[in-house]
């Protein structure tokens, strides 16, 4: 697949987990020390969305970004999330409310976001599509496309009746590639099939791949000892065809040198790496886990105000790795000042909201379980 979207660098700075400071604020400088670093890799593509930390991501952006570097020196994405807008004028607002917050000027992508069976009937009530392309002929947007968690069969009929739609993000990831819930692959191959170049998120699922289960690292390790796990995870999915850059969540300046030690002058996989990260993956397959990615769509929506993704991840650290002790404290702290899982009134909100399709009433229910 030959697109100019293509040339784009293959490692894009996600703006969703910024480092934090004490009192729960995003922490704008050391936001600025890797931004910098970013660029001066030679690195572009930075992507926040409206709903990301109630919109201070976006600000950040603002401060750390783009008032401090030229505005062609970088691209910068967002998106329009109808789940927190009750009608359509008040989801249009998004996109001015972003450009304030941004100071940016315009978007060189804009992406409808997060998209599902669940709320896209929400997305064509409120023609959100003729509204993307009418802001591209203003020139607020240079391109859109849209963010995905569902079927290849969804995404084929989108594509199908959506053909201006320039390109999809998409959660690709090695523990995902084969799974019926995300279907990496096939999504994938659909985006394929329509041309349209992929944004990758979530590419080592919300910071899980970056501490695979021990029999995950052994097989990685043996194969380059140097090389991290969350090394593997990334060049995995950008050395498909067809994606136009891996979008990593990067959180502090440690994990950006990481990331950029490998992806500033990226060399997609030999065919002895692609054989290791499939018996990799395999072995990952073994391991019984929560695959929930953090994402927390499904908290806003919660009466209880239960904090799902915290206690999955507590739950996690038990399954996987055997840190019961551990688990065990942290669940404590998580649910020291707010509902714990046995406070679940199971009216199904969260369910309807996971993108990952999970069945959080049940898993918490166990959660509760192991944790009383
Ligand atoms: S089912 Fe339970 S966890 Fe989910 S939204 Fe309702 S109360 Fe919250
Ligand atoms: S349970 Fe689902 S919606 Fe909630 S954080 Fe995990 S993956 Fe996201």
């Amino acid at each position: 697949m030959d697109h100019p979207f293509l040339s784009t660098p293959k490692l894009g700075f996600g703006l969703m987990r910024l480092p934090k400071l004490a009192d729960g604020a995003i922490d704008i400088e050391q936001t600025k020390e890797m931004v910098d670093l970013f660029l001066d890799a030679g690195l572009t593509y930075f992507d926040t969305a409206f709903v990301y930390d109630g919109g201070q991501s976006e600000i950040a952006a603002g401060k750390a970004l783009v008032a401090r570097h030229p505005r062609e020196s970088f691209t910068l994405a967002t998106k329009l999330n109808v789940r927190v807008s009750a009608d359509q004028s008040s989801a249009e607002q998004q996109l001015l409310t972003s450009l304030e917050r941004t100071g940016a000027g315009y978007f060189d992508y804009y992406l409808l976001h997060a998209i599902s069976s669940g709320n896209l009937p929400k997305y064509d009530e409120y023609r959100i599509w003729d509204y993307a392309a009418r802001m591209k002929e203003k020139g607020l947007v240079k391109h859109w496309g849209f963010s995905f968690h569902d079927s290849p069969e969804l995404l084929d009929r989108l594509l199908t009746n959506h053909p201006d739609a320039e390109f999809v993000q998409l959660q690709i990831n090695y523990a995902d590639w084969e799974s019926d819930s995300v279907a990496s692959r096939r999504n994938l191959e659909v985006a394929r099939a329509h041309g349209k170049p992929v944004v990758v998120m979530e590419p080592v699922r919300g910071g899980a791949l970056a501490n695979p289960p021990q029999r995950v690292r052994d097989i990685l390790a043996a194969a380059d000892p140097a090389a991290s796990p969350a090394s593997w995870a990334i060049r995995f999915v950008a050395s498909q065809p067809g994606i136009m850059t891996v979008l990593s969540g990067m959180s502090n300046l440690d994990q950006m040198k990481d990331n950029i030690s490998y992806m500033r002058n990226f060399r997609p996989f030999s065919a002895e790496e692609s054989a290791v990260m499939e018996n990799a993956r395999r072995a990952l397959l073994d391991v019984p886990s929560i695959p929930c990615t953090g994402c927390s769509y499904c908290t806003e929506g919660c009466p209880m105000q239960i904090h799902i993704p915290d206690i999955f991840s507590a739950r996690n650290r038990d399954i996987i790795f055997g840190q019961t002790e551990f688990a065990k404290r942290r669940y404590q702290q998580i649910t020291a000042d707010s509902s714990g899982a046995d406070q679940c009134i199971q009216c199904g909100q969260c369910e309807a909201a996971c993108p990952q399709k999970l069945p959080i009433i049940d898993l918490l229910r166990q959660a509760a379980e192991a944790f009383a």
